[in-house]
């Protein structure tokens, strides 16, 4: 720590508007490697949309994941949107999916006209339960309704029970699009996240293990379904000269130049989750011993990629909450946030179905994720636990 910020911490208490240097939950880790491969990329000319980076990085990151395709686009968002159109879904059909995810898994569900309905989460991780998918699902094809697929969500970079979930799919014949947004790099019962259900999608948003600024990778063993994704991610144009068009097409492709940097990113993919284990360590060091904090996902981080770090808060025992925790951080300039508010309880999804129990909604009350970059540096995670400690000192 240095003397500067040993000062802003004494200080904590009467000045709590001083200025500080920010740290953000998770902000993009790019340096020397990444800049280079950017200016590569720009240098050999290939930077309108398509060029050698492009294919390279699908192939490279279907690998990593284990799968035989893998098509780049302009986001996650998209790669879900086109994965659910490439499944057939569209309006009149029932998509099941976690309550507990970012917005961006049941826009996507909005986009095809389909009908998000909510399931609720397993206590431990936050995944979609499968007991209540199972539920849903007997109870919606009993009523006669038309599923078009199912698409768990990977929170904060623990796998979903795929085991339980793709048996329970199989047995109703509903394919899974797994929302690998937040997992890439993660495995489950030793095969690499994003390698689970019918497809898969990955995000590369600025915030996520690793990125290309923005965007996201459809990944799939099925040719066919990976041509369909490719073909409307490009205007869904027919393979003639004067572009004919026989349905409507997306411009959802990444940037030859983007991929460069998702290539350079890919190749510190293992660092950089290493790094984030490290500060998962750390975390779990700081709050051991406080009684009503627990260490959200689980006392195992092996098959995690440990993307972000949540504690669970439980206000009954230690008699404060993760709120007042991150008020505190927040007069810091520390960014710290809630997980993710359940689809279920917003505004938008209002009226929406759903099999719920209540475990997301006291999850999202309980959470308070923590700064969880790999770019953290020692001084800025010292500053962040600095302000914790001094936090719980004041609790007894
Ligand atoms: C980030 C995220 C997405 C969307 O990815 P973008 O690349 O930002 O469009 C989808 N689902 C989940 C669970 C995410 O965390």
């Amino acid at each position: 720590m240095t003397t500067r910020e040993h000062h802003h911490t004494e200080l904590l208490a009467t000045a709590p508007a001083q200025v500080h240097e920010p740290i953000h939950l998770s902000p993009p880790d790019v340096g020397e490697t990444e800049e280079a491969a950017v200016l590569a990329a720009l240098r050999s000319g290939w930077v309108a949309p398509v060029g050698p980076d492009l294919t390279a990085f699908e192939t490279e990151l279907a690998q990593r994941v284990g799968v035989a395709h893998g098509v780049a686009l302009s986001s996650g968002t998209a790669g879900l949107h086109l994965g659910l159109l490439g499944l057939g879904v569209g309006p009149g059909d029932v998509v099941l999916t976690s309550t507990l995810t970012f917005a961006a898994t049941a826009n996507a569900i909005a986009y095809t006209g389909a009908e998000p309905y909510f399931i609720d989460a397993e206590p431990t991780t936050g995944n979609l339960d499968p007991t209540l998918l199972e539920r849903a699902l007997a109870r919606l094809i009993e009523a006669g309704e038309r599923i078009g697929a199912i698409v768990p969500v990977d929170l904060l970079g623990k796998s979903a029970d795929y085991l339980a979930i793709e048996a329970i799919a199989a047995q109703y014949g509903v394919p899974v699009l797994a929302d690998a947004a937040e997992s890439l790099g993660a495995s489950y019962r030793g095969r690499p996240a994003g390698s689970y259900g019918r497809a898969a999608i990955v995000s590369f948003n600025g915030n996520k293990i690793m990125t290309t600024s923005g965007g996201g990778m459809f990944l799939t063993d099925d040719a066919s379904l990976a041509e369909r994704v490719r073909y409307l991610s490009t205007q869904a144009r027919q393979p003639v000269v004067h572009y004919e068009h026989t349905e409507i097409g997306f411009n959802y492709r990444m940037s030859n130049v983007l991929a460069a940097l998702g290539r350079a990113q890919l190749s510190r993919l293992d660092e950089m989750i290493a790094r984030r284990h490290r500060l998962r360590c750390h975390y779990r060091t700081l709050f051991s011993g406080v009684a009503g904090v627990k260490i959200f996902g689980g006392e195992s981080d092996a098959d995690d990629n440990a993307w972000l770090t949540s504690i669970l808060v439980d206000p009954q025992r230690t008699g404060w909450s993760a709120d007042e925790l991150r008020a505190v951080l927040s007069a810091t300039s520390i960014e710290s946030r809630p997980l993710w508010k359940p689809m279920h309880l917003q505004p938008v999804f209002h009226g929406a179905r759903g099999e719920i129990n209540g475990v997301a909604e006291r999850l999202f009350a309980q959470a308070l994720t923590l700064p969880s970059g790999s770019g953290m540096t020692a001084a800025q995670r010292d500053r962040v636990t600095a302000v914790v400690r001094a936090f719980l000192e004041e609790r007894p």
